[in-house]
């Protein structure tokens, strides 16, 4: 129980001894693009009274900050979307430095050239852009809604911004499977890093992800072709793991949810836009914090309900690729809980 009147700065730590300092925050459920293994074209949004305000989702990320989290990620939907999103990074910025070490962003980058400048202002040193194929007519294909030069004039103001950039890219079979040397060529050439993702079967959308289901195992062994890579020991506390590619001198990074489970070494949880914070993608257990704050201006309750969440944070996912349930092993979409 919470003593509600001294500053709370005891470190969470879940029943498995992980250490959770690292939160990723969903802005908004809302995207400008429609990827087809993250949503239906026809996706239903929150009203928006539902949301956090963007002082709620600050006051919830001090509550963590206080508590040992190191790391914030802003994420979606797509963050960058959100009315006024800049003021939420600005005011986070301020623990910078101040326990925070990292404040970063995941984007679709159709909205980087407007906002890279002011990102890197806020004290924003690296974001994450998904992109998926280097083939306009393709990108718009997986995006719906993408436009690819977009993207491009993006990822060129966050390089002018000095913003770093890491690629993230979903390992889709059929789509981008034959793409995926010259995507890590084209990454590495600009000076950027790329991670591949397995495609996890998270929120009912069309086609089946069964069939969009490419294990890395195999990406990485027909890599080997092409390419000398050696295990390399870089962390970003995400849950990739990298090798260092010979012939170009970048770092390749591979998350693997469903050929390999990282969760042994897990230390974050997931607060979606409507305060529900979620101690594991891959499953249903959360803890609705919305309610919490909004019942009381003190923090000593928010800590109090922080601190009963970690105590339940599953020891991992349970996710399987099952031919004959036909049915995503979570009903949420990856841009509900935030990616
Ligand atoms: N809109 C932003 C973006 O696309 O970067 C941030 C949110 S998005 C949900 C975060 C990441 O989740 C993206 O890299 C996207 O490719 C990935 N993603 C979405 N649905 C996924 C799924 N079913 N399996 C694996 N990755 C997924
Ligand atoms: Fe939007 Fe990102 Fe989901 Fe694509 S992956 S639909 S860009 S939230």
């Amino acid at each position: 129980m919470t003593d509600m009147k001294a500053p709370v700065t005891a470190p969470l730590v879940d029943p498995f001894g992980r250490t959770i300092e690292y939160i990723r925050i969903s802005v908004t459920d809302r995207c400008d693009f429609r990827c087809v293994y993250c949503m239906s074209e026809d996706m239903n949004f929150l009203p928006k009274r539902d949301l956090l305000t963007l002082e709620e989702l600050d006051r919830i990320g001090s509550a963590f900050i206080a508590r040992g989290t190191r790391k914030i990620r802003i994420t979606g939907g797509e963050p960058l979307v959100r009315r006024d999103i800049m003021s939420l990074f600005r005011s986070l910025s301020r623990h910078l430095g101040q326990g925070l070490e990292e404040l970063t962003v995941t984007t679709n980058g159709s909205q980087l050239a407007k906002y890279a400048g002011e990102l890197a202002d806020c004290g924003v040193k690296r974001v994450n852009v998904s992109l998926d194929t280097l083939d306009a007519n393709k990108f718009r294909a997986i995006t719906r809604w993408g436009d690819l030069g977009k993207v491009h004039e993006g990822l060129a103001a966050a390089r002018a911004a000095g913003l770093r950039i890491k690629i993230n890219a979903v390992a889709l079979r059929g789509v981008n499977e034959a793409e995926i040397p010259d995507l890590i060529r084209w990454a590495h050439g600009d000076g950027m890093d790329i991670t591949f993702i397995e495609v996890m079967p998270l929120g009912d959308i069309e086609p089946m992800r069964i069939e969009q289901f490419l294990p890395l195992s195999v990406v990485r062994a027909r890599l080997m072709d092409q390419f000398t890579m050696v295990e390399d020991s870089y962390r970003t506390g995400g849950p990739a793991r990298y090798v260092r590619v010979g012939e170009t001198g970048g770092l390749v990074g591979f998350i693997t949810p469903m050929t390999h489970n990282f969760c042994e070494s897990c230390n974050r949880v997931r607060l979606t836009c409507t305060g529900t914070l979620y101690m594991c993608l891959g499953q249903e257990d959360a803890a609705d914090l919305r309610g919490v704050i909004r019942s009381s201006e003190s923090d000593g309750p928010l800590h109090t309900a922080i601190e009963a969440a970690i105590a339940r944070k599953p020891k991992g996912h349970d996710f399987v690729i099952d031919r004959r349930a036909n049915r995503p092993a979570v009903g949420r979409h990856m841009s509900v809980t935030g990616g």
